[in-house]
């Protein structure tokens, strides 16, 4: 059975002569690193839509370094006694998750549309299935998943609900209130809260939350640590650079990590 489906027509996609193609003769490329770019022209609200170079190789020298290596053991944990077959990681970024998680589902996709990110991922790891794509249409089989896990990336609640079996489960993460707060109290004086809860509400249209876990955790950063933790956040962009260039100056900076896991299940409609 065909994993993938054709992203303009929805038909099964087909490996064929370092192609994938459809029944209705649309092809698309499997790039020389091994991924497969399904996103359209129509698809792309920019050139190189994602995040870009900079950002991406800022977040693989600061997961490479283990920052966060206790939300990838608490994420492995929540999933690996679920024992699927089939995982689609939606924001997959260049595979840190992703690549935890193949150590115990035999079958994974990850999806991003970044390309910096998704070449990167395919090059270190070539035996997952590595997709150029935009999540607000999977280009994945109905009913064919297990598990689909979105960390700190976009949820498409109905998508979701589609490409997972009966019953299939969701993994979401995100930022929990207090995440980052010295940072981000040096970058904008003033914080708020993250509310990861708000997206419960979105999601309980298809799911039903099964578990919920809090993890925190101390981050003893140096500079360059730090510097990347800022080139890999959404928040730089909101901050006044001359606040962002006097955090940069600290030779050690000390933070905490928190983090909202959500484990959901599909319930029958
Ligand atoms: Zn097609």
């Amino acid at each position: 059975m065909s994993l993938l489906i054709c992203p303009l027509c929805r038909t099964a996609l087909t490996h064929q002569n370092k192609s994938q193609r459809c029944a209705n003769g649309h092809s698309f490329d499997v790039a020389k690193e091994g991924y497969i770019n399904l996103l359209l022209v129509q698809q792309k609200k920019s050139k190189e839509p994602g995040d870009n170079p900079e950002m991406v190789k800022a977040r693989r020298e600061f997961l490479q370094a283990g920052y966060y290596q206790p939300l990838c053991e608490a994420a492995s944990l929540l999933l690996a006694p679920l024992n699927a077959q089939y995982l689609l990681d939606i924001g997959c970024g260049e595979g840190y998750y992703t690549q935890a998680f193949s150590q115990f589902i035999p079958h994974i996709i990850g999806l991003d549309i970044a390309k910096p990110a998704v070449q990167l991922a395919a090059k270190k790891h070539p035996n997952t299935t590595w997709l150029v794509a935009s999540s607000a249409l999977l280009p994945v089989t109905d009913g064919s998943m297990d598990i689909v896990s979105s960390l700190f990336s976009p949820i498409p609640v109905a998508e979701m609900a589609r490409v997972l079996k009966t019953q299939g489960y969701v993994l979401v993460i995100r930022a929990a209130d207090t995440h980052l707060w010295t940072m981000r109290e040096a970058l904008f004086g003033e914080v708020r809260a993250h509310q990861p809860d708000k997206f419960l509400e979105e999601l309980a249209t298809h799911f039903e939350l099964v578990q919920q876990h809090e993890l925190r955790f101390d981050l003893h950063l140096p500079q360059q640590a730090l510097k990347n933790l800022l080139a890999m956040t959404p928040y730089v962009w909101k901050a006044k650079p001359e606040c962002r260039l006097a955090l940069e100056q600290h030779p050690n900076f000390n933070t905490q990590a928190a983090f909202s896991l959500m484990l959901l299940r599909k319930v029958l409609h």
